[in-house]
């Protein structure tokens, strides 16, 4: 029994002192754990080491007393992300670009028009179009008559961009390693006007079979409408054997079961490419399963689709919808707004190794090597 005034006081500081130890461990605990089950999901669903973080999370108060937040929504994102970018510096240059740079900063921002389209990232599929006139800007030739013949081409003059051929390069040296020297491009860029005259001679070819408008969305599933090919961003490559090329079509399924399909399948991930059409991601990609059709993505982001089988479809609005992701030395960014490159050259230059691409719809991925790997 509760008989003086001081046991009293004693048993109600005990009571508030019970109820905040409570609401604590449900609220606050519930919390971290529904976090740390989100992560668990993640790394269970393959061994891939990914973390994930809001930029917002990153930020101390002192830094975001640097700034006033009455900014635009987006010039306010990509400023987050410039915070979280400084805070990887050395402390001397930390202080001087927060005061410093920020208002050149916002005004880059503002007045920087980067193309949503640009960058080994973006999207091209049959919802998310090319313009005609779209001519990646770096396309290259691939040497017909490349000394070395380390790329083989079925017809001489195939173009793609210069990253893709850098890539493509080390790929067709260690598959040659590996025993398969008899890898053979069949297709790189090609302008919205040989698509269409593809994609017409396909619907052209069904049309006795399926009749006229079933004859088009049977085309398109095969050879993609003018504006929805990979191949007229430069990123895409067709590969097939040379055995294959006696063939009225050497680009067939089969060349999934082949030892250098099946090469393909499991070490183009390392060269930066995916194997852009899987068998069970149709409904996302609109496109038939094709082992033949690679996709320049560039590193990690190979890595990352390729042990989570995820399309690209998948991993950007992954990306999108976490907004951060930490992947071994990498840190990945979604931002509305394109960060301004003049930042990273003055500030970064030779400390972070960075990238910037349009996801080709709504915007951009930063992808930031850490430790200058
Ligand atoms: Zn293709």
């Amino acid at each position: 029994m509760i008989q003086t005034k001081g046991e009293r006081i004693f048993f109600c500081i005990f009571l508030i002192f019970l109820m905040f130890i409570i609401n604590w461990s449900t609220g606050a605990g519930n919390y971290y754990s529904t976090m740390d089950k989100k992560t668990q999901d993640l790394q269970d669903k393959k061994d891939i080491e990914i973390e994930t973080n809001s930029p917002m999370e990153i930020i101390t108060a002192s830094d975001k007393n640097k700034f006033t937040m009455n900014d635009n929504d987006d010039n306010k994102d990509a400023v987050q992300k410039i915070i979280y970018l400084i805070k990887c510096l050395s402390d001397e240059k930390k202080e001087n670009t927060l005061t410093n740079e920020l208002e050149e900063i916002r005004k880059t921002i503002r007045e920087k028009k980067a193309e949503l389209i640009s960058g080994d990232l973006i999207l091209v599929n049959k919802w998310t179009s090319l313009e005609p006139s779209y001519v990646p800007e770096d396309l290259i030739e691939i040497p017909d008559n490349d000394s070395s013949e380390t790329i083989k081409c079925s017809i001489p003059g195939l173009q793609i961009k210069k990253s893709v051929y850098e890539a493509l390069t080390n790929m067709f040296i260690s598959a040659k390693n590996a025993g398969y020297d008899d890898l053979v491009v069949i297709s790189g860029y090609r302008s919205y006007d040989l698509q269409d005259t593809l994609y017409k001679n396909e619907v052209n070819k069904l049309k006795q079979k399926y009749g006229e408008q079933n004859a088009e969305k049977k085309a398109a599933e095969v050879v993609a409408p003018p504006g929805t090919s990979e191949h007229q961003a430069g990123l895409a490559i067709d590969l097939t054997i040379s055995s294959f090329l006696q063939e009225a079509d050497p680009l067939v399924e089969e060349f999934g079961q082949t030892a250098q399909g099946k090469w393909l399948q499991e070490n183009s991930w390392k060269y930066g490419f995916i194997i852009r059409y899987l068998p069970d991601k149709k409904d996302l990609t609109g496109i038939i399963y094709e082992p033949w059709h690679l996709r320049y993505v560039g590193m990690p982001h190979s890595e990352i689709m390729y042990k989570n089988n995820w399309c690209l479809e998948e991993y950007l609005e992954f990306i999108k919808e976490k907004e951060h992701v930490q992947f071994k030395e990498y840190d990945i960014f979604y931002s509305k707004v394109p960060l301004p490159e003049e930042v990273f050259i003055k500030e970064f230059g030779d400390e972070i190794k960075y990238s910037i691409s349009g996801n080709g719809y709504d915007g951009y991925i930063i992808t930031i090597a850490k430790n200058n790997s």
